[in-house]
């Protein structure tokens, strides 16, 4: 046979692989590619694939499928490039991202998106800069000529663009060379300048090598002898890093900040100069492994119980609750589980709803179980959550504390997650889609993972309490706190009689004012509670009554004094305060409503003594503010916290004896059939910051309304008669838990489309699900925001009996016909399930 033959033959034989692609793009269908030969080998489920998308575009995917069929509507595009060697995601998370779309009604795409930190979704809108840790000679690497050359340009910038990169070696398709470098540990990709990675440095000093020889030191220190701080400086040195033990340790060298913190600065300076030390830099890694020394928990008796009916329920059920009042030890249980699960191999996922709550957490986890812990959280730059992931795929990180986005982590062998706070309504992302709620993605996560929820809360869900009483989860009951702490007393201040007798001071009612003060003589600390930022929630015109409103939403504007600015909170606009009512030229404007930043205000005036410091959105945007004000309040810088919900969990202080709640009227009359529970919720977790340790503790609740049988519960802490009444107003009204709602919200610009719309819609679903089961449409409360009309129409499905799929494919279906219609086109329509 001939050389020919043998190479037509071989063709013959040879397969065409195509491959179904997610791409993190908004759009229902999968993306088939074709698969060049030399790439075939490469080809498995759950590795980055690059492939062209549209014209222009350049897009990271996920294979989802290998097969053999090509498309037969289009012409399949080939691959770019692989870019991974194994897996970044894997089967069972595949699945459950398919579950993800399906359940909460969105794509694939979407779901991807969120799923997958931009440090892994290499696009032609990546940017590129060297890798901090990264030194060409250092590196067991080969560079080729262009690696080298693209390493030495990025040298010189502090970044650059895919097309920048493309431009300048003159190459179109500069995957391969920079897939290449990120293995190499070269570079790093990111997706917006905005998160550019700040390597941490540090200056370091070491003894130059020439004095490790025999004797050199000898002759330095005779030429010092006059020279007593410079000695000192050296000998200082020597002490810490023993060189005479083994010269290699003088390579690290010690901090200059520690050799600088007693010693003369200008005996450094000196020694430096003239060579004897040197200084250099290192770069360290956001996650040091340190060397802390690991400390196993000790359960009490009444915890140790606690924790083996967990496991006893366990066996049975794949959920159960622990209902414990705050204080009781619960975070104390989750250790001794995670310790349990650690030890039998598998991998945990310690939920939060807020990252509020992990600094104090991560300080308990990280001293027991040291470098097995990743924290993931949303403050992180990208590129500390791909070390995260990363970290996860390689078996770094057997642990994960994280908040809702953490279930995306590629997990491939977990045991437990652990909910902590289940009833948080963070733990559902509203915008943009997937609208999930990670409780109950990780409550599904046990089918695929077979493995365990613990969800925990001193004030439960209705639902998860709901499910925990029908037995379908385990329920464990902890009602006493560790130690000799007990729950705080309460004391109710009637602000109707406060006012009446002309005893209120500002905002505040005279029992919370002599409270406080009390706390000051004491020197403990308070917490006072008030869930609205800025100064108030709107200004109006005391001549006209007018109250300037957000121009794009239907939302009166928040006054914030600090900046003196308007500002909406929906869309963010802003405008500088009016000197003068802008309808009737009036100077008398009035703040109504009250604040974070009004109270934080007032006490300044009315304890001037005191030391206050606000903690809300506006007070932690920045990236370490939350830690430095926890850590302020702990070393006891700050007397009065004044914060909004933020201040209403997870911390745990040993001083603070007293809380103090505002607007605890208004909480309750809010317009939502979960204003009751919410804010039973809420007054029970910041109550529970109050007398954590040996003394007891103290809550003033600010109420117009003191006699109204809730704040009866919340002060006998009695959460089960607050669930039976409550329960019963659920059933009676179809609410959940007894039906399953899905909100649809439609949106377009004109108001009079929006309405027809939503019209139209809500006729076509009750055609087909029965106007029982379709509410509206309504407007909403805010009915505009970012200059879109809204319209909502409430669908209301009995549990249990109802073929879910089916009435999401109605849904769908109806919405598509709308959106088909010429004139309504315009429009947009959103599906939420279980959108509270
Ligand atoms: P919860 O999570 O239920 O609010 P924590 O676990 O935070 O309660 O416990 C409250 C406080 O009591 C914490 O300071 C915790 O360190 C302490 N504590 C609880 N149980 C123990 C224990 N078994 N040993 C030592 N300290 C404990
Ligand atoms: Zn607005
Ligand atoms: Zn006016």
């Amino acid at each position: 046979m001939s050389q020919l033959e043998l190479n037509s033959n071989a063709e013959e034989a040879r397969h065409t692989y195509f491959v179904d692609v997610i791409l993190p793009v908004p759009i229902p269908k999968m993306f088939t590619y074709r698969c060049p030969f030399d790439l075939e080998d490469f080809l498995q489920i759950g590795v980055r694939v690059i492939v062209q998308f549209g014209h222009r575009k350049v897009l990271t995917g996920i294979i989802s499928k290998v097969h053999e069929r090509p498309p037969e509507k289009y012409e399949a595009k080939y691959i770019l490039d692989v870019l991974d060697q194994s897996p970044v995601v894997f089967p069972q998370q595949l699945k459950m991202f398919q579950w993800i779309a399906e359940y909460y009604m969105c794509t694939l795409g979407e779901v991807l998106n969120v799923a997958l930190p931009s440090g892994l979704k290499l696009s032609s809108e990546s940017h590129v800069q060297i890798h901090p840790d990264f030194d060409m000679y250092e590196s067991v690497y080969d560079f080729s000529g262009k690696e080298e050359l693209l390493i030495e340009i990025l040298n010189k910038n502090e970044s650059l663009s895919y097309s920048d990169i493309s431009k300048t070696l003159q190459q179109k398709n500069i995957f391969s060379i920079l897939k290449s470098l990120v293995q190499k540990d070269a570079i790093i990709i990111y997706e917006e300048i905005r998160e550019k990675y700040k390597p941490k440095k540090e200056k370091r000093i070491r003894l130059n090598s020439e004095y490790l020889k025999e004797g050199a030191l000898e002759t330095v220190f005779e030429s010092l002898s006059k020279k007593p701080k410079q000695e000192e400086v050296l000998l200082f040195y020597l002490q810490q890093v023993p060189i005479y033990k083994q010269t290699k340790l003088n390579e690290q060298g010690i901090p200059k900040s520690l050799l600088a913190a007693d010693l003369s600065t200008s005996a450094i300076k000196t020694l430096t100069k003239n060579g004897v030390l040197e200084e250099f830099e290192i770069t360290i890694s956001r996650f040091p492994d340190d060397d802390q020394e690991t400390k196993p928990v000790h359960l009490t008796e009444i915890q140790e119980n606690a924790k083996s009916d967990i496991i006893e329920n366990f066996k049975t059920k794949d959920t159960v609750l622990l209902h414990g009042i705050t204080g009781s030890g619960k975070t104390e249980i989750y250790i001794s589980l995670i310790e349990d699960a650690l030890a039998g191999g598998s991998q945990v996922l310690y939920l939060l709803p807020e990252i509020a709550l992990t600094t104090q957490i991560v300080t308990r986890l990280k001293k027991v179980f040291g470098n097995k812990l990743g924290v993931y959280h949303s403050k992180f730059s990208d590129n500390e959550r791909v070390e995260v992931w990363n970290g996860v795929l390689s078996g770094r990180y057997q642990l994960v504390l994280g908040v809702r986005s953490s279930i995306f982590l590629p997990f491939d062998n977990l045991g437990l997650i652990l909910v902590d706070e289940e009833h948080e309504s963070s733990y559902k992302q509203y915008d943009p889609a997937p609208r999930y709620n990670a409780r109950d993605v990780a409550l599904y996560m046990t089918s695929i993972h077979h493995c365990k929820v613990l969800l925990g809360s001193a004030t439960p869900s209705l639902e998860s309490f709901y499910q925990a009483k029908s037995e379908k989860y385990g329920l464990i009951t902890l009602s006493k706190r560790y130690g000799n702490a007990t729950l705080p007393d309460f004391i109710v201040a009637d602000m109707i009689k406060e006012a009446n007798k002309k005893l209120l001071k500002g905002e505040f009612s005279s029992v919370l004012l002599k409270e406080l003060q009390t706390s000051l003589d004491n020197d403990e600390q308070a917490i006072i509670f008030q869930n609205r930022r800025g100064y108030s929630p709107y200004i109006s015109c005391q001549q006209c009554s007018h109250i300037p409103k957000c121009t794009n939403c239907a939302v009166s504007l928040t006054y914030h004094q600090f900046k003196k600015e308007l500002i909406c909170h929906y869309c963010g606009y802003k405008e500088k305060m009016p000197n003068a009512c802008e309808a009737c030229g009036s100077t008398s404007l009035q703040t109504i409503g009250i604040g974070t930043e009004k109270l934080e205000e007032e006490i300044v005036l009315l304890l001037p003594d005191s030391k206050v410091q606000r903690m809300d959105l506006d007070t932690t945007r920045s990236k370490n503010s939350y830690e430095r004000i926890l850590k302020d309040f702990e070393n006891k810088d700050i007397d009065i916290l004044v914060g909004t919900q933020m201040v209403s969990k997870g911390l745990d202080f040993d001083h603070v004896n007293l809380v103090g709640i505002f607007d605890i009227d208004r909480m309750l009359h809010f317009p939502d059939f979960r204003s009751y529970e919410r804010t039973f919720q809420l007054a029970t977790q910041v109550s529970g910051r109050s007398g954590r340790r040996e003394k007891k503790g103290k809550v003033v609740i600010q109420s117009k309304a003191p006699d109204l049988v809730i704040i009866k519960d919340i002060i006998e802490n009695n959460f089960t008669a607050f669930y039976e009444r409550e329960i019963n107003e659920r059933e009676i009204h179809r609410f959940p838990p007894f039906t399953r709602l899905i909100s649809v919200m439609i949106k377009n610009k004109d108001v009079q489309l929006a309405r027809r719309a939503a019209q139209r819609l809500s006729n076509l679903l009750i055609e087909q699900l029965g106007s029982q089961r379709v509410l509206g449409p309504q407007e909403p409360v805010i009915n505009r925001i970012r200059n879109e009309y809204l319209m909502e129409l409430l669908i209301k499905l009995e549990r249990g009996t109802i073929d879910l799929k089916k009435v999401k494919s109605i849904l769908q279906s109806a919405a598509n016909e709308i959106l088909e219609e010429k004139d309504l086109k315009s429009s947009r329509i959103i599906f939420d399930i279980d959108p509270y």
